[in-house]
C-alpha cells in the first residue's frame, strides 16, 4: 500500500531522532496540523469510521442537556454560564442538548457556547449544525483559551482520542513503548533502551507487582487538571463520558478503527482512528488533587436510565410512526444494554464538580 503523508513524516522523524514514543505517534496520526486524521475528514456516521452515542439517538443529547440544566439550578441559576464542549464532533449532542434545555426558562439565555475543537472539517460541520439556533458560539483549539467564569463542561468520546503513553515492565524497570522501523522496513513496536527513571513511584499500587512484560498506559494530566481547576475556582462541573476502566489496570488498549472495523494501529497512519481506553481512576485522582469532588464512574446504561431514558423513549414513540418505534427501541438498547455489543457497561460517566455542589443527577440514586 502507498504510504500516507503522515507515515512519510513519521519515518523522517524516526530517521532523525530515533524510535518515537507511542504517544507522539498517536498525536501525529490524529492531529498532525495538515495531514492528521481529524484535520482532514469527518470520521463519524455510517459512511465514516465510527458512530458515537449522540449520532445513535437524539435522546442522548437531550438527556445531557437536561443534566446541564439541573446542574445550573444546583449552582443557583447564575445569570451567565459557559457551556463548554470538548471535541463536539458534528455538533449533534450540543444541538439536541440545547433543544431539550429550552423547556426550562432562563438556562439557554444565560449560556454562552464554547466549543473546543482542533478539526477544521468538524468546526465547519458544527457551524452548520448549530447555526440555525441563533445563539453565539465560540471556537477554541484548547480549553486553556476559554474565558474564565462559572462553567459546565461536556465531553463525549473526547478523552479516548488524547494521546496515550505506554510503558512495558522489564527486569530493570519500566521502559517506554516506542514505534520504530522493523527489519522488514515497516513500523513495529519496540521498547526504549533505558528504563524511565523513578517510574515505580508513578505506577498505581495495583501494578507495582505486575509480571514482566506487563503494559501500563497513561495520559498527560493537563486536561484533567485544567477542568478541575476551573470548576473549583469558578464553580460548575464537567461530565465526561467515554469507554474505559473504572480502576487503573495493565493491558494494551490502543486500537485503530477504519470503516467500522478494527485495524492495525501501525498501518495507514493518519487514515484510521486511533484511541485507547480512559483510565477513570487516574482522571479521578488528578481531579481530586485539585480539590474537585468526583462522582462515578457509573455505567452509561445506569446513568441514562437514572436520567429517564425509558420515559423519553416512550414519549418519542408516541409522537412517531410505528416503523420509527422499532428504531427508537434499537437505539435505546444500543445506548444502555450491558452486553459487549452495546455501550451500557463499557462506556462510563464521571462528573468532576465543585465540592460545594449537592447530589448530581445520574450519580446519586
Ligand atoms: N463528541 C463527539 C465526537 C467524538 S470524536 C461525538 O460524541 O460524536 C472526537 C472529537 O474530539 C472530534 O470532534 C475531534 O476532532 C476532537 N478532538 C480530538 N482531539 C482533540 C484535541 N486534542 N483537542 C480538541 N479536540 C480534539
Amino acid at each position: 500500500m502507498a504510504s500516507t503523508p503522515v507515515e512519510t513524516e513519521i519515518r523522517r522523524l524516526i530517521a532523525a531522532a530515533g524510535p518515537m514514543p507511542v504517544a507522539q505517534f498517536m498525536a501525529l496520526c490524529l492531529a498532525h496540523p495538515e495531514r492528521g486524521y481529524y484535520m482532514t475528514r469527518d470520521p463519524l456516521g455510517a459512511a465514516g469510521d465510527f458512530t458515537t452515542a449522540p449520532e445513535i439517538s437524539q435522546m442522548f443529547g437531550e438527556l445531557i442537556g437536561l443534566w446541564a440544566v439541573s446542574l445550573w439550578r444546583l449552582m443557583d441559576s447564575p445569570d451567565r454560564i459557559h457551556l463548554v464542549e470538548l471535541g463536539p464532533g458534528r455538533g449533534t449532542m450540543m444541538r439536541d442538548a440545547l433543544r431539550a434545555a429550552q423547556v426550562v426558562s432562563g438556562f439557554v439565555s444565560a449560556a454562552t457556547i464554547h466549543l473546543v475543537e482542533i478539526s477544521p472539517v468538524l468546526k465547519e460541520r458544527q457551524r452548520h449544525t448549530l447555526g440555525s439556533l441563533g445563539l453565539p458560539v465560540h471556537w477554541y483549539d484548547s480549553l486553556d483559551d476559554v474565558p474564565d467564569g462559572p462553567l459546565i463542561v461536556l465531553a463525549n468520546e473526547f478523552f479516548d482520542a488524547l494521546p496515550v503513553h505506554q510503558a512495558v515492565k522489564q527486569a530493570d524497570g519500566w521502559h517506554e513503548r516506542v514505534v520504530e522501523i522493523g527489519r522488514d522496513g515497516k513500523f513495529a513496536f519496540g521498547v526504549a533502551a533505558q528504563p524511565i527513571p523513578h517510574f515505580e513511584r508513578v505506577v498505581p499500587a495495583a501494578l507495582r507487582l505486575a509480571p514482566l512484560d506487563a503494559l501500563y498506559e497513561w495520559r498527560g494530566d493537563h486536561m484533567a487538571l485544567e477542568i478541575a481547576r476551573r470548576v473549583v475556582r469558578f464553580n460548575g462541573a464537567a461530565l465526561v463520558i467515554d469507554y474505559g476502566h473504572a480502576e487503573s489496570q495493565d493491558g494494551d488498549t490502543l486500537q485503530a478503527m477504519g470503516a467500522h472495523s478494527f485495524a492495525d494501529p501501525l498501518r495507514s497512519p493518519g487514515s484510521v482512528d486511533l484511541t485507547a481506553h480512559v483510565d477513570f481512576q487516574a482522571l479521578r485522582e488528578t481531579a481530586e488533587s485539585m480539590g474537585a469532588r468526583v462522582r462515578g464512574p457509573v455505567g452509561q446504561g445506569d446513568f441514562l436510565r437514572r436520567l429517564g431514558i425509558e420515559s423519553r423513549a416512550g414519549a418519542l414513540k408516541k409522537s412517531n410512526t410505528a416503523d420509527r418505534t422499532v428504531d427508537i427501541d434499537v437505539a435505546m438498547a444500543r445506548l444502555v444494554e450491558e452486553d459487549s455489543s452495546a455501550m451500557g457497561r463499557l462506556f462510563k460517566v464521571i462528573a468532576v464538580a465543585h465540592p460545594g455542589l449537592g447530589p448530581l443527577p445520574g450519580f446519586d440514586g
